[in-house]
């Protein structure tokens, strides 16, 4: 691992994170360590490193706490999303703990955050996020299949550990999504419908894979697509689960879906099971 001091840690949003509605990116890292098959970031210009290198490092702004704690004034009450080229929950914040550093510094700002990750280590930093006002902690879950999770993202966390930190972030009051982005094989699409309709998460997303022209990411990795053939997914399948489940509520798809939590909401009444309406 690399330590880099930066000179910033809040960016202008750009993309789909701009059209989502988000003014800001947050990144404390470069570089992800769980190394999934689909990644956009590997390809994205920030990254110096060749994108057949993608997963094995990993650059940290060590003074991503300190810029935040000077810079955090510029984003107040605005919308943030965390992280856009990097999972700010990878391995490596265990120890660094550079996101709750920002998180920490973030809070009497009152910004309108999103956090999107993989990592179930984002439950430790409950005591923190309860703080926010204007809240939104979103989980990947691109799949219901352990073993198609470890075809793709083989050094991303198990997928019950995702579920336990969603359970445990909604016990706590705080508004969670489930994003099924992007959407992998799914072994038995009724039962994962009726697990995430029974969870009722306060949005849910899901994103077809495959190659938009790189208008939206999750599209872009050579490997993956090889995948998805072998294991015979296609756009027909993704079509037919998406609708089982917009049998239970509502489903935003693709970049529809990344919009920032409504201000001044954080600690939220849980929604009555089935439905995902708080999201509009
Ligand atoms: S967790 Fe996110 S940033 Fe990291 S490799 Fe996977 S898709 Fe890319």
């Amino acid at each position: 691992m690399e330590l880099i001091e930066s000179r910033s840690i809040f960016s202008p949003a750009t993309g789909f994170i701009r059209r989502g509605g988000f003014e800001w990116t947050c990144n404390p890292y470069v570089g992800c360590t769980f190394s999934c098959a689909y990644c956009y970031a590997a390809y994205l210009p920030q990254n110096r490193r060749p994108p057949e290198e993608w997963g094995r490092w990993v650059t940290a702004k060590r003074n991503a706490a300190e810029l935040a704690e000077r810079q955090a004034r510029k984003v107040a009450g605005q919308a943030v999303y965390m992280s856009s080229v990097t999972d700010p929950y990878q391995p490596v914040e265990r120890s660094l703990m550079l996101t709750r550093g920002i998180l920490e510094a973030l809070v009497p700002h009152r910004p309108r955050l999103t956090i999107q990750t993989r990592g179930p280590l984002v439950s430790r930093d409950i005591d923190v996020l309860r703080e926010f006002r204007s809240l939104r902690v979103n989980l990947s879950l691109p799949t219901d299949s352990e073993r198609v999770r470890v075809q793709f993202e083989p050094k991303a966390p198990p997928l019950e550990k995702r579920w336990d930190a969603l359970s445990q972030l909604k016990d706590a009051g705080i508004a969670v999504g489930v994003c099924v982005t992007p959407t992998l094989p799914i072994e038995d699409p009724d039962a994962f419908a009726r697990r995430i309709a029974d969870f009722a998460p306060a949005v849910l997303v899901c994103q077809d894979f495959h190659d938009a022209g790189g208008r939206f990411g999750a599209d872009t990795g050579e490997e993956a697509r090889r995948l998805l053939a072998e294991i015979g997914w296609g756009p027909a399948d993704y079509r037919r689960f998406v609708d089982r489940l917009k049998r239970d509520g509502t489903v935003f798809e693709g970049e529809t879906g990344f919009f920032p939590p409504p201000a001044a909401q954080s600690v939220v009444a849980a929604p009555a099971p089935g439905l995902f309406d708080d999201c509009e």
